[in-house]
């Protein structure tokens, strides 16, 4: 998803949240904006109040989902025991209200119909889905072998696939989120100053007048207590 349309789809999500919630509320119920950013007081008793916490980015930051008496997700806002984000979501992780009503959010899998290229897809059950693949990879698998089929790893997830594909025969397993990222500076930094940067990088944003990231994009890959002031952590 690209940022314009992240923008659109909490943009619509928002909109949407706040029509359903005049149902509910008879009208009365406070915007999602207002709700986000603390404009209103929340009863909690009203709400069903849940862990979670957000796998927008690697950081995952605890956090809390308030659901109203529908099951409709009233705001998720960070958990204020996690040092990783003490109660406070970036905002990817409090736009994850619109990722969950995001009316394109993957509920299925799908499996294409059309030819490459365009955007044709049928609904399949996990059943259907799981046996296609493991058609093709055991088709794959006794026809060119194990290791033509790689595996481009990011995120949680990547653990089970890549034990995945070491029982299936193939060690072509690659981190390109390391590799093409911040591998490269890691290996930099280690090399010329003796230590790396580590993640998120040690930022004084509080005493710094101009301050120039390279190799870093706070707007899209801020990890969240990166930006916290000494004081508010
Ligand atoms: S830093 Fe932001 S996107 Fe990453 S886990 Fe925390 S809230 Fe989610």
């Amino acid at each position: 998803m690209n940022r314009r349309n992240f923008i659109r789809i909490s943009t619509l999500s928002a909109g949407g949240a706040m029509l359903g919630s005049i149902g509910f509320g008879g009208g009365k119920e406070p915007s999602l904006i207002d709700r986000l950013t603390g404009n209103v007081h929340l009863d909690e008793s009203r709400y069903l109040r849940t862990p979670t916490y957000c796998e927008i980015c690697f950081w995952k930051c605890a956090g809390w989902v308030y659901k109203n008496d529908q099951g409709e997700i009233w705001k998720i806002i960070g958990n204020e025991k996690d040092p990783h984000c003490n109660g406070r979501l970036c905002p990817r992780g409090t736009g994850g209200v619109g990722m969950y009503y995001d009316q394109d959010r993957l509920k299925t899998p799908l499996i294409r119909t059309g030819s490459r290229g365009k955007q044709e897809f049928k609904r399949a059950s996990w059943d259907e889905a799981l046996d296609f693949v493991a058609k093709k990879l055991d088709f794959i698998g006794k026809k060119y072998g194990p290791e033509t089929v790689a595996l481009i790893t990011h995120g949680s997830g990547g653990k089970l696939l890549t034990t995945l594909m070491k029982a299936y025969g193939s060690d072509s397993v690659a981190g390109p989120s390391y590799a093409q990222c911040k591998g490269p500076r890691e290996v930099g930094f280690g090399l010329t100053f003796g230590t790396g940067l580590e993640s998120p990088e040690p930022t004084d944003i509080r005493d710094t007048r101009c301050l120039v990231l390279i190799g870093s994009h706070l707007g899209e890959n801020m990890h969240n207590s990166q930006v916290h002031l000494p004081g508010q952590m």
